[in-house]
């Protein structure tokens, strides 16, 4: 539903535009490689909320950290347009990897998460017949790949 031709990075930019203040007040730097031009078939709804989610998500692992950094890249791979959110934060650790996209899977304190941001993000990824995984590192940072088909012509 609602599948249109879009080009990626107008998907970042909205989302970008919703968490801006939020990352200037927690002295968040947000970094962009960005390469023009990439057209993904997809719901523009559904993407901007993917992306929205995941940076939410990078703001809250930079908390505590000491050099707070979100890098937002896009590029094209195998067909597919990619999206990364890359952060500077601790880390996902090991006993929660296989967990984190199941509904209420949260490790954060009682009313400030509620675990339904990544089972939804994985539902309107796959609804989009589109991936998402991730890479993490202890102390290093997360970051978060979702692909997305390319428009075919
Ligand atoms: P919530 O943000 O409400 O906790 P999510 O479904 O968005 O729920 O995320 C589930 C859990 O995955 C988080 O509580 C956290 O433990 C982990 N997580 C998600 N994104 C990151 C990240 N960028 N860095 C570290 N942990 C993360
Ligand atoms: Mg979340």
């Amino acid at each position: 539903e609602d599948k249109t031709s879009i080009e990626l990075n107008r998907v970042i930019r909205k989302a970008e535009v919703l968490i801006k203040e939020d990352l200037t007040m927690n002295r968040i730097e947000l970094k962009k490689e960005l390469s023009p031009d990439i057209y993904i078939y997809a719901s523009p709804v559904q993407l901007g909320q993917v992306v929205a989610n995941l940076l939410t998500n990078a703001r809250d692992a930079l908390e505590d950290a000491e050099e707070k950094v979100i890098t937002l890249r896009s590029y094209i791979k195998e067909g597919n347009g990619i999206i990364e959110i890359e952060d500077t934060g601790s880390g996902i650790p090991e006993e929660y990897q296989s967990k984190i996209f199941e509904p209420f899977f949260t490790s954060k304190a009682i009313g400030k998460g509620t675990g339904l941001g990544l089972s939804m993000c994985y539902s309107m990824v796959l609804e989009n017949e589109g991936d998402i995984s991730f890479r993490t590192a202890a102390n290093k940072g997360t970051c978060f790949i979702v692909s997305i088909p390319l428009t075919r012509s």
